[in-house]
């Protein structure tokens, strides 16, 4: 940006949301160049605003000054979402954070798109209520950001994804507008479905100010077992089985050995470290529902290949087996200097055979590769771990993550199956969508942003271009990376 615009710029910002807000230093606006995946790029100018009246305020200025914008919530996105990779201004939401309203008759929450999302489910507890999608990083991702990536957890294979549990969005429009979509509050609505066309959109249309949840009731009862297997091949089996029965748990997860030792060393869960793979398996509704539910579970498990299966006996244990889950990506860092995470779905049938061929390319290319997901989802997290200060090992992990998007495309699934597409992986869109696809996707962008201003450079391929700020962080260490959880998980 020029000089001059950039003061222009910074002059017209400050007077919306006042000099303390306005960021222009050069080591303040450091601190937005990144979020958790490696590559980074420098922002001209970063706007903290305090309302979505100031929210509307700069995106009009934005727009008028033709200047690029990217939203910016916890930054604990894994695909460079948030990364400015055509400078401009970044809108960062940390002081957008309350809880505005708490409609316990209607099953409904408002709040700002700032707030975290385990924040929510805090103020809501007591009451016995909670907001269901619970990515690992809830203690430090928001509600804003996990409505732009359609965020997945541990507990949306029963309940669904962010999409299935947000009702209503204010948006900024590109233009500077603000505009409802959605119900609120009312169990159907009518017409296009535009809540569910922004949620996932990755900043692209429009930026959320304000958003309206379901709150669901706390079960009267989870109960959670962990079977352990010798390989993942029968731990993937054991997955399709048991949801094969017809039951459907609440949530199926996976880690292999090299996840298990990590998260002993870090967390101390009580997982065996001998094992292949284990399983934890939780149920949820009336108690003699649960109890016959985890008998017919532990007997599959054991039909599958479980050397052993353990339930539970409380509250207590079975907050750390979830501790040990939430808190895998971290525990990495007591194993390996640096991680490279991958995100892909498969159809849940062909998990064994993907575990398969991701242990051949450990095998071929001597990285080790630990596999910690959602498995119940098809959902797959192959941690690619590795020395950045070895040369040229950066540039193979990514290669080796091509490789394995490429292997869940093939196999009928996907290139994300939660983290979104960002930056990392615009060129992989081509593995699943036609160009007839993408251009379609890109006439719907652009009825929201016509001049492609709103967090450009991301969602879609670029045709190898690299966009002009952007920097590879080949020194990412995995345990900061990891820090970044921050609070315990509520399970
Ligand atoms: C340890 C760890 C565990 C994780 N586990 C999970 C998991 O289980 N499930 C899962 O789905 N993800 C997981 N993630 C990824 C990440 O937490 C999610 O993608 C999360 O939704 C990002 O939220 P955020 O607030 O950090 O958003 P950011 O990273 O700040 O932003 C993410 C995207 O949202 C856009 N955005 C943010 N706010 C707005 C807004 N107000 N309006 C419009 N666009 C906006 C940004 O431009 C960017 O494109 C994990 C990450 C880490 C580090």
């Amino acid at each position: 940006m020029e000089a001059a615009a950039r003061t222009r710029l910074l002059d017209r910002l400050r007077e919306v949301v006042g000099d303390r807000y306005t960021l222009a230093d050069p080591y303040e606006i450091r601190l937005y160049q990144y979020d958790s995946s490696p590559e980074t790029a420098l922002p001209d100018l970063v706007v903290i605003p305090a309302s979505a009246a100031e929210v509307a305020a700069v995106v009009k200025i934005c727009a008028e000054e033709g200047c690029p914008l990217v939203s910016r919530a916890g930054a604990t996105g894994l695909a460079g979402g948030t990364v400015p990779v055509f400078g401009g201004v970044v809108l960062a939401f940390s002081r957008m954070d309350r809880v505005l309203e708490l409609d316990y008759e209607n099953l409904r929450a408002v709040v700002e798109p700032g707030l975290v999302n385990l924040a929510l489910s805090n103020a809501t507890r007591p009451r016995g209520y909670y907001y269901v999608p619970d990515p690992s990083s809830q203690g430090a991702s928001t509600i804003g950001g996990n409505v732009a990536t359609n965020a997945g957890g541990p507990h949306t294979l029963l309940y669904g994804v962010t999409v299935n549990h947000v009702t209503g969005l204010e948006l900024a429009l590109p233009s500077g507008e603000l505009v409802e979509v959605g119900g609120g509050r009312a169990a159907e609505t009518t017409g296009y479905d535009l809540t569910g066309l922004v949620v996932g959109s990755e900043g692209t249309m429009a930026v959320v100010t304000k958003v309206w949840v379901k709150l669901t009731a706390v079960p009267p009862q989870s109960k959670t077992l962990m079977a352990i297997y010798p390989d993942v091949r029968s731990a993937g089996n054991a997955v399709s089985a048991v949801v094969g029965s017809g039951i459907l748990p609440a949530a199926i997860e996976m880690m292999d050995n090299i996840s298990i030792r990590a998260i002993e060393a870090a967390v101390h869960a009580g997982y065996p470290t001998d094992a292949g793979a284990v399983l934890l398996l939780e149920v949820d509704g009336l108690p003699d529902v649960v109890q016959q539910l985890t008998e017919r579970m532990v007997a599959i498990c054991r039909q599958h290949g479980a050397t052993e299966v353990r339930v539970a006996k409380d509250e207590a244990e079975r907050q750390a087996l979830w501790r040990g889950r939430k808190g895998a990506f971290s525990a990495m860092g007591r194993i390996s200097t640096d991680f490279y995470v991958m995100d892909g779905v498969v159809p849940r049938t062909r998990l064994p055979e993907l575990l398969d061929q991701i242990e051949r390319i450990s095998q071929r290319s001597g990285y080790r590769i630990a596999n910690v997901f959602h498995a119940g989802d098809g959902n797959v997290h192959p941690l690619v771990l590795f020395d950045a200060f070895q040369p040229g090992q950066y540039e193979e992990v990514l290669k080796i993550g091509d490789e394995i998007l490429k292997l869940c495309a093939d196999a009928g699934g996907s290139i994300t199956g939660e983290h979104g597409i960002g930056l990392e992986k615009r060129e992989n869109m081509r593995y699943i969508f036609s160009e007839d696809d993408l251009a379609v996707m890109d006439q719907v962008r652009r009825v929201f942003d016509p001049d492609r201003r709103m967090n450009p450079g991301k969602l879609f391929p670029t045709d190898g271009a690299e966009p002009p700020r952007i920097h590879a962080v080949r020194g990412q260490r995995a345990a900061a990376r990891g820090s970044i959880t921050g609070e315990e998980p509520w399970i």
